[in-house]
């Protein structure tokens, strides 16, 4: 810290360090109010599996005994709680190490893009997961490859989640940016809910998104991974007829 001589500065210049001041501080207080927001609904989405878990044992320990339809019904409740705390563990780990290191390497994206679609076509087959490019383009991306499969992954595993069709991925190379779009033909979302799905925790139905799994955590993650890259993550959607959601990477050369 160097110590600042007051006495011998302008009126100007105490003004510009006041103002640079209490715009470090409101920017100290906004990030520490989100901090807040993240761990008070973290340890509320965590509290809920808990609680159902906890409420199933003590029922196991009183009636348990020689009924085998509590105790399959139970098993089951208590293996998928545990399930949603272990993705929602991950998924906060996720958040957290993607503030960390930046690995960049040269990744040809349509290579990638086709092998995570053959993993997905194998694991939800008969669905149909189909990738669009151009024959002849180079689609050379200039980044993490872990990072941006983990976009798709989230991407992906929503639009077949959401819906019941085929899933499309389209690759595209524009003058400044790439852009990989991920559509569905399922539920849609109303406009109301499009400008929040991106927030840490929000999910449009939260009723119906327990059974689903969901955590509510997925695309704020997509969101963080592709601002890294100064990308966007968009979406547009309709209800009853399906969602496209697109990233958009600037080329970094630009
Ligand atoms: P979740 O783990 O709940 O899927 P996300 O952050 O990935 O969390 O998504 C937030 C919410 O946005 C979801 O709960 C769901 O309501 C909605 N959503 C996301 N993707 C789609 C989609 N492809 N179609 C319809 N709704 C979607």
């Amino acid at each position: 810290w160097k110590k600042i001589d007051i006495e011998n500065r302008s009126k100007d210049e105490l003004y510009e360090m006041e103002v640079t001041f209490n715009e470090m501080i409101d920017s100290l207080k906004e990030n520490y109010e989100k901090q807040e927001i993240f761990v008070s609904n973290a340890s509320h989405e965590l509290k809920t599996p808990i609680q159902i878990i906890k409420s199933y044992a003590q029922l196991l320990s009183r009636r348990g005994e020689g009924n085998p339809e509590l105790l399959q019904e139970s098993t089951e409740a208590i293996d998928s709680e545990a399930d949603r705390m272990q993705n929602l563990v991950e998924q906060m780990l996720a958040l957290a190490k993607n503030q960390q290191e930046q690995v960049v390497e040269t990744v040809d994206m349509k290579e990638l893009l086709q092998q995570v679609a053959d993993t997905f076509q194998k694991a939800y087959a008969p669905r149909e997961i189909i990738l669009f490019t151009d024959e002849k383009t180079k689609y050379m991306w200039q980044g993490n490859p872990d990072q941006i499969k983990q976009v798709i992954y989230i991407l992906l595993t929503n639009a077949l989640k959401y819906s019941e069709k085929e899933v499309n991925i389209r690759l595209q190379q524009k003058s400044d940016e790439m852009i990989v779009s991920v559509q569905d033909f399922g539920e849609g979302l109303a406009e109301q809910d499009q400008q929040h799905i991106f927030e840490r925790f929000y999910r449009v139905d939260r009723a119906r998104n327990r059974e689903t799994g969901g955590t509510g955590l997925g695309l704020a993650i997509a969101k963080v991974i592709v601002e890294t890259y100064q990308g966007e993550i968009t979406v547009q959607s309709k209800l009853g007829e399906g969602s496209i959601f697109h990233i958009h990477l600037p080329n970094m050369d630009q």
